[in-house]
């Protein structure tokens, strides 16, 4: 009994010096850790810092003048779903297309040319939506951590923040060891579900002329719409397959300062002629209905819009025709996006931020 006693007290002796001794270790180990950590950090040479500025740089050129590779790489399946294919390099350049009357409308280009310095929203969601595959993995083949935002010039737009935070307080980087890209370009937004800008013409004010043949002028049972006083009009045609309504979402989107330009418009079809024009104070009106009247039993009709104008008030005057796919139709909604800013290209800078991991 007494033996085992002392030998206990060895034994609880033994393993107090034992724990100690531990303790320090830790402690001593977790010191030089600390301190090596922190070496690490101010060692990082001028020439890793001159790299890392490198791979910034060509990344961003990259992903501002190229679509990509595939150059439709938005459109697989695998960003969806978050099963991205490692042979996507993603890129943000718009193709120049060659629409009539949309924002990236031009005569002389190619189908083939690529917009310098235009991103396209939509590949930006996308990116957003698989930063880790698309830009840590397939760009930057995981060996550094970075992120990408845009901040638009105009303030209705709400900027777009993906990748790493770096701006994370308990994050222990180094200011001096992060590089950033700042370019400003041109995003798209939602410009190509643009059918009509009515307001093209801002660029003939006072000397505007019809270019589009309007059925009231034509038809003498008619109120005729030809510019004179102090108001103009202002007419366009367009044509809605049957089909065309089962895919897209027609809307007439107004800036919100349409509400004091006195505006009136008519909607009409050319067999379903309409005098009465209403007030246009509405920001969002949903044309759907309209036009699937006429469409019941037919498989396309042709439609017109004629809006009068007061001409010391055309710079309010701010309205986009808009086809919208109907699956993209409850993201704007639910995104507050349903806005007439959403659908002109905006000035936006665009940031990239690099540090090594
Ligand atoms: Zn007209």
């Amino acid at each position: 009994m007494m033996k085992d006693l002392i030998k206990d007290q060895y034994g609880l002796l033994y393993s107090s010096e034992l724990l100690l001794s531990i303790i320090l270790l830790i402690f001593i180990i977790g010191v030089v850790a600390n301190l090596s950590d922190g070496l690490n950090e101010k060692m990082l040479s001028e020439e890793e810092i001159l790299s890392l500025e490198r791979i910034a740089i060509e990344s961003s050129d990259y992903l501002l003048n190229n679509p990509g590779n595939p150059e439709n790489w938005q459109e697989d399946v695998g960003s969806d779903n978050g099963m991205v294919s490692k042979k996507i390099i993603p890129g943000l350049a718009i193709k120049n297309k060659n629409v009539e009357n949309s924002e990236f409308y031009s005569e002389s280009a190619s189908d083939e040319m690529i917009m310098s310095n235009a991103i396209s929203y939509n590949k930006l969601i996308k990116i957003k939506n698989n930063y880790d595959s698309l830009v840590d993995g397939n760009l930057f083949n995981d060996s550094v951590r970075s992120s990408m935002a845009i901040y638009p010039l105009n303030s209705e737009i709400k900027p777009i923040e993906m990748g790493y935070n770096f701006d994370d307080e308990d994050d222990n980087v180094n200011d001096n060891e992060i590089v950033t890209v700042n370019r400003t370009v041109k995003c798209d937004f939602y410009s190509n579900f643009v059918v009509y800008n009515f307001n093209d013409l801002e660029l003939y004010g006072d000397d505007y002329n019809k270019d589009m043949f309007c059925n009231h002028d034509s038809n003498p049972n008619l109120t005729n719409h030809s510019n004179e006083g102090k108001s103009l009009w202002l007419c366009k045609n367009f044509r809605v397959y049957k089909e065309s309504l089962d895919e897209y979402n027609y809307y007439l989107i107004s800036d919100e300062s349409v509400k004091n330009t006195g505006t009136y418009w008519i909607l009409e079809s050319l067999n379903r002629t309409n005098e009465n024009k209403e007030i246009l104070n509405q920001e969002v009106i949903d044309l759907n209905p309209f036009l699937m009247e006429d469409l019941e039993n037919s498989s396309e009709n042709i439609y017109s819009i004629h809006f009068n104008v007061l001409k010391n008030r055309i710079d309010d005057f701010k309205t986009v025709l808009v086809a919208i796919p109907k699956n993209m139709t409850d993201v704007l909604i639910s995104n507050d996006e349903m806005n007439y800013d959403y659908f002109r290209v905006q000035d936006v800078n665009f940031i990239l931020k690099a540090g090594y991991k």
